[in-house]
């Protein structure tokens, strides 16, 4: 199957657009200048329903919508289009709307970078103990773009956001000099976009460096949502799966972890064609998403994944809540709602779909999950718990906040029973003091 790329430049040559009003048209045109926009014929020919695409969970996923601008932003940005504005007044515009979308300032990334011989590792982030995050510069892309994503400044030309990083060899002696390191997660973008040369030449010299502390290499990818192809009958598929099998062989775990926001995207023949050639490696996948508004925000959607998923051999593992950047007032789900979908969701379904954790906040402190909401002689409180600290003595120990019916995000919660502040408060302060980490160096995403 040949890839064939839609963006704002193109996307009108799509045949299915027909079924949209001039007005849809040009919504997309207007959101799709501030948000990321990229689609491609597998999304729109195999995964969008254009029957009911203004409802359609793959066409919210890739397509600018309406609703994901303020108000005033839309209109600011349409009466520019409209009067044929110039482009540095757009860019200005758009820059403008960005910043609101996503406020945290340019340079704080270069905070939490782990150093090697004095010398920064600028595509790599170690949060928690076993886990090194590596970013490989060539893989600061993806097949498509979620309308949700928040890394958008990555892709977008926002520079001096951009992570990057070119030597392997920095990170496995980096990861030699760490022995609690037991796992790499490649991430990025999407580490799948890689041809099978360049992510060979970094898989190789993992297995090649035979670190003994090192057990599992995970791949995060959005590739079997978006372009399952790239195991089935791009060029150098064979190659990628080929290497895929040596780094099982080599004894390492590999660890696919697939981004899937809903089942609909478990559904075609190319998808589960992809996910049976990349079991036959020995690799294992495992499968996460964030809770959606307006995309999956739904119990019945999750359970129907996760029963899907263990059918076809994958592994539930993350829920997440949304967090609170780019279009959040679109897709954001209160953390009241989140902890309900979740239950409803993971009391109907299998011990087997319970692998699954959630919902998850990748927040500064770690992955805090919400337990539930409870009650104590009448009064209501919600059940927190690290799934990961910054400290990892911080995880699994239950702590309560008071309850708040409007709370979407951790710093949304007060400490209950009068409290200053949450038991890691003091901790995490001074474990970050030195380092000026802010919110945003919490860059695990959702694929
Ligand atoms: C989620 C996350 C990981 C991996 O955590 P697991 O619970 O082991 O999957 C690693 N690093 C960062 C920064 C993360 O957010
Ligand atoms: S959420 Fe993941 S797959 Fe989607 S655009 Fe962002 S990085 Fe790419």
């Amino acid at each position: 199957m040949n890839y064939k790329v839609y963006s704002l430049h193109n996307f009108k040559t799509i045949p299915q657009i027909s079924k949209l009003t001039e007005e849809q048209i040009f919504d997309i045109e207007v959101v799709g200048r501030v948000l990321p926009f990229k689609t491609n014929n597998y999304v729109v020919d195999e995964l969008i329903d254009w029957d009911k695409f203004e409802t359609d969970p793959a066409f919210i996923l890739n397509f600018p919508q309406k609703g994901m601008l303020k108000p005033e932003s839309y209109d600011k940005m349409a009466t520019l289009l409209r009067r044929g504005a110039d482009k540095k007044e757009i860019d200005a515009a758009i820059a403008e709307i960005r910043l609101d979308l996503n406020p945290h300032p340019a340079g704080q990334l270069e905070h939490n970078v782990p150093e090697v011989n004095g010398q920064k590792l600028i595509g790599v982030q170690h949060k928690y103990n076993e886990t090194a995050l590596f970013f490989p510069s060539q893989g600061q892309t993806c097949h498509a773009y979620c309308t949700f994503c928040f890394r958008w400044p990555q892709f977008s030309g926002m520079d001096d956001l951009k992570f990057a990083m070119k030597e392997i060899d920095l990170l496995i002696q980096y990861v030699k000099e760490h022995p609690e390191i037991t796992d790499i997660l490649f991430t990025g973008g999407d580490p799948m976009v890689m041809s099978a040369k360049i992510l060979g030449a970094y898989l190789n010299a993992i297995i090649d460096a035979d670190i003994p502390h090192l057990k599992s290499i995970r791949i995060g990818s959005k590739t079997l949502g978006f372009w399952p192809y790239r195991y089935l009958t791009d060029k150098d598929s064979d190659e990628i799966i080929a290497l895929f099998k040596k780094v099982s062989d080599s004894g390492l775990h590999l660890a696919f972890m697939a981004h899937f926001n809903h089942h609909i995207e478990l559904g075609t023949k190319a998808v589960q064609d992809a996910i049976k050639r990349i079991l036959s490696t020995g690799a294992h996948i495992r499968t996460q998403s964030p809770l959606l508004n307006n995309i999956n925000a739904d119990g019945e959607v999750w359970s129907t994944m996760w029963r899907k998923q263990v059918d076809l051999g994958l592994i539930p593992y993350y829920m997440f809540i949304a967090r609170d950047t780019g279009a959040q007032q679109y897709f954001k789900v209160g953390l009241e709602d989140a902890w309900n979908i979740f239950r409803q969701a993971y009391k109907s379904v299998s011990g087997i779909c319970r692998t699954v954790r959630g919902p998850s906040m990748s927040a500064a402190p770690g992955k805090v999950q919400v337990s539930g909401i409870t009650e104590i002689e009448g009064k209501k409180y919600y059940v927190l718990n690290f799934i990961q600290g910054r400290n990892e003595d911080w995880v699994g120990l239950p702590f309560f906040a008071e309850y708040d019916p409007n709370a979407v995000w951790l710093d949304d919660l007060k400490p209950a029973f009068g409290a200053e502040e949450f038991f890691y408060e003091e901790e995490y302060r001074r474990l970050t003091s030195k380092t000026k980490i802010n919110d945003y160096d919490d860059i695990e995403k959702a694929s």
